[in-house]
């Protein structure tokens, strides 16, 4: 064994390497919502094997470091992340390539960028259309329906929605449905549809209910049927559901929800006159909202209490706890910025990695490009006159088509110079050029051979077409006003030597071959084209 060689990893290692990125990932895949920093330890641990991993497993790997980026508020990295995954994901992977799509769009929410996270969720919902997987495509529709809703449009979301909860049902996935139905009953009480709403909401509590391990439906679906219900003048039931709703959501350890239920029963004890009664309730939800940090109805018990109080005529009480409103109202204010400005941070990340990455792009090509053309005539150079004489020269060969070429040289250059100074030969050369472009089709190559000579490739033409082609341009230099160049500049003339591929055995054969035609026309007296095969002889 070569012992100075890095010892060579078996196929077998590669395999378990893959087997165990795989059982990591499935493993952080259930985690980055609830459990951010440990999926991102997961994903680490699954980038950092040994062998050389395929590329969908670490698209896979960084699309859930992506999402467990995302929740931990660390956006713009997030964002980042999830881009390398998808430009990883190899080609026809669509399931895996709407899986990060809508992981973007989830990023994208999750920093507020609305419009963005629209934009990866209609992407994501184009290629769930393409794949056969009902799931898949509910999963992507409601994700584009939270977003929808949350930018203010619920009747769009209801859209999405409805198409999803079909195919959950159809995929007989009740877990899945009751989220839909729940967001459905919120999207129709905020619409105002009251009686929509209710019925979703039932329907989710129902779904809910005949699973041998309910969710928390009935607490969920139930506090947001109060206020469509209160809305209908269904008060008795309203209470109801509130007297089975608090005690669950307090049992069942959902604050929020427990906070909410309290706010609601208070208010609706104060309307009643149950005075005493929404005391108690309101104080608990103050209490539970201070507690467990589930400050999200704070502002709304506060306004209660204050109201409740004022009433009373205890106007110290009615004192804090408007000052405890305007605390809460602050909060929630300072919160709501927060997120805007880290959107309008985000935005501007993704607007300036944008910028940054088409700058890059147009430089690259600006280097490149840099690297074929003249500096001096903006003509292509020798280089790109080699390389695309090259191929189209094999091309020809292949499909015998004909191709031609001149060379052509400026008569008495050096004359022109000496009387007038290199500024103005450049001045000629550049113009000459210019009148060459000008005299053949775009596919045709202009190309600067050297000093005051140039090359001209004429692509798919006939030993006639290049010819009357060399002639107009020998002319139009002739005819040119020159004086604009140079006052005392009368003429400038042109020497050319044409050949067809058919006669030249090679491409540099096909180059001599011009080349020795236009030693003819300097020795035969200049400012002349000589061909090939005399047309017509
Ligand atoms: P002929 O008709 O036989 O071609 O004569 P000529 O004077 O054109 O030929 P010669 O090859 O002797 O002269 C070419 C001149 O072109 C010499 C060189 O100084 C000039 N030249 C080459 N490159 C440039 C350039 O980039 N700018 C300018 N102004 N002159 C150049
Ligand atoms: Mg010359
Ligand atoms: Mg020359």
């Amino acid at each position: 064994m070569n012992t100075l060689a890095a010892p060579q990893r078996e196929d077998a290692d590669v395999e378990a390497d893959v087997r165990m990125a795989g059982g990591l990932l499935a493993e952080a895949e259930t985690l980055y919502y609830t459990q951010p920093a440990a999926t991102l330890r997961l994903a680490d641990e699954a980038l950092s094997l040994a062998g050389p991993l395929p590329m969908a497993t670490l698209a896979a790997a960084r699309r859930v470091r992506g999402l467990a980026l995302s929740f931990l508020g660390r956006h713009a990295e997030a964002l980042d992340e999830l881009q390398a995954a998808r430009g990883l994901v190899p080609p026809g992977e669509l399931l895996l390539e709407c899986q990060v799509l809508r992981a973007l769009a989830i990023a994208s929410d999750e920093a507020g960028v609305l419009d963005v996270a629209l934009d990866w969720g209609s992407q994501a919902a184009a290629v769930a259309r393409t794949l056969a997987d009902p799931v898949q495509l509910a999963s992507t529709l409601l994700s584009v329906g939270v977003v929808l809703s949350k930018g203010g449009d619920p009747e769009a979301g209801l859209v999405q929605y409805r198409e999803a909860l079909a195919l959950y049902e159809q995929a007989g996935d009740p877990t899945r449905s009751v989220n839909v139905l729940n967001n459905m009953g919120i999207n129709c009480k905020n619409l105002g549809r009251h009686e929509e709403a209710l019925q979703h909401l039932r329907r989710a509590i129902e779904i809910d209910e005949n699973q041998a391990q309910p969710g928390g439906a009935r607490i969920i679906a139930g506090l947001n049927s109060v206020e469509p219900l209160l809305a209908l003048g269904r008060r008795d039931e309203a209470r109801a559901v509130l007297a089975g709703v608090v005690p669950a959501a307090q049992a069942a350890g959902y604050p929020n929800a427990e906070c909410f239920g309290l706010v609601l029963q208070g208010e609706l004890q104060a309307a009643d006159g149950d005075e005493a009664g929404s005391r108690r309730s309101l104080e608990r939800a103050a209490e539970v909202a201070a507690q467990r940090g589930a400050g999200q109805h704070a502002a709304r018990v506060h306004k209660a209490l204050w109201a409740l109080h004022k009433k009373a005529g205890r106007f110290e009480d009615a004192l804090a706890h408007h000052e405890a409103l305007h605390a809460a109202e602050r909060a929630q204010f300072n919160e709501e910025s927060d997120r805007k400005l880290r959107a309008l941070q985000v935005q501007f990340d993704l607007a300036r990695a944008r910028h940054d990455a088409a700058m890059a792009r147009l430089e690259s090509a600006r280097l490149a490009e840099q690297t074929r053309t003249d500096a001096l005539t903006g003509v292509a150079n020798r280089r790109q006159l080699d390389e695309r004489l090259r191929d189209e020269y094999a091309r020809a060969a292949r499909h015998g088509h004909a191709l031609a070429v001149a060379m052509i040289d400026i008569d008495d250059f050096k004359r022109i110079n000496d009387r007038h100074g290199h500024a103005i030969g450049d001045a000629v050369l550049r113009d000459v050029a210019a009148l060459l472009r000008l005299h053949c089709r775009d596919i045709d190559l202009v190309a600067r051979y050297g000093g005051e000579e140039f090359c001209v490739v004429f692509v798919e033409a006939s030993a006639n077409d290049a010819l009357r082609a060399c002639e107009a341009m020998r002319a139009a230099v002739e005819a040119h006003d020159w004086s604009a160049v140079e006052p005392q500049l009368q003429r400038v003339t042109l020497s050319m030597g044409l050949a067809e591929r058919e006669e030249a055995d090679g491409r540099q054969a096909l180059l001599a071959a011009a080349d020795a035609r236009l030693y003819e026309a300097k020795r035969s007296g200049k400012n002349r084209v000589v061909p090939g095969v005399q047309p017509g002889a």
